[in-house]
């Protein structure tokens, strides 16, 4: 197992607010941050350009093996093509939590994820399953959560849409991540659980900065 001293990781539901306040945590300790999300949804997003069927196990996982991901500051890069914007768009949300409940497709991005921390020594790794499976040896594990009313709305300030429509549409991904039998979102036993609805990132921030620091 890769040494994770220096890994902090932060796992939620749907509009938690992970990807803000990871990315605001990465810069105030000065350590690098990866989304995971954006690498399942990358995978996702290879296999609807190929046409391939989400939920066809074998055809997806051989396509992800094939996938080549970059991720940067800026994006992703998909096989080399820009997927930064594709990658947040419907399609690719809808079809995403039947990808990543694909168990070879999660085991390779595993490997990736991994690498990619070992490689820079440490890191603000947010996702679903980092404090339970993929660095479960983590300096810090924050499990993320907020009211699903609260997430919604956030969703909705992000892209639009009807409110209602978007908490049917968390409530069925966060279902499907929560219930699949390769790695489901769980809350890790030694998390700290931060409720963010009423909360500014300034705040929860703060609060995980003091944690770190101990
Ligand atoms: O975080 P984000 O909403 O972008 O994640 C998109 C999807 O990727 C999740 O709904 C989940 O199905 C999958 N995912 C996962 N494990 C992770 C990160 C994301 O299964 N570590």
């Amino acid at each position: 197992m890769t040494p994770s001293v220096n890994v902090v990781a932060i796992d939620g539901p749907a509009g938690a607010g992970k990807s803000t306040i990871a990315r605001e945590l990465a810069r105030v300790l000065n350590l690098p941050y990866l989304d995971t999300g954006a690498m399942y949804r990358g995978i996702t997003c290879a296999v609807l350009r190929k046409g391939v069927n989400p939920i066809d196990d074998a055809a997806v996982s051989q396509l992800a093996l094939a996938t080549q991901l970059e991720i940067s500051e800026d994006g992703l890069l998909v096989d080399g093509v820009d997927a930064t914007v594709d990658i947040r768009g419907e399609a690719v949300t809808r079809a995403v939590s039947s990808v990543a409940a694909n168990s070879e497709v999660r085991r390779d991005l595993r490997e990736r994820q991994r690498s990619w921390v070992a490689l820079r020594g440490g890191g603000v790794v947010e996702g679903r399953d980092i404090a339970t499976v993929v660095f479960p040896d983590a300096r810090l594990k924050v499990f993320l959560t907020a009211s699903p009313l609260v997430r919604a709305q956030r969703r909705v300030a992000q892209i639009g849409g009807d409110v209602e429509q978007i908490a049917l549409d968390i409530a069925e991904r966060d279902h499907k991540d929560s219930t699949r039998s390769d790695s489901p979102l769980r809350e890790s036993e030694n998390a700290i659980l931060v409720d963010t609805s009423d909360r500014s990132i300034e705040d929860v921030v703060k609060q995980i900065v003091e944690v770190f620091h101990g």
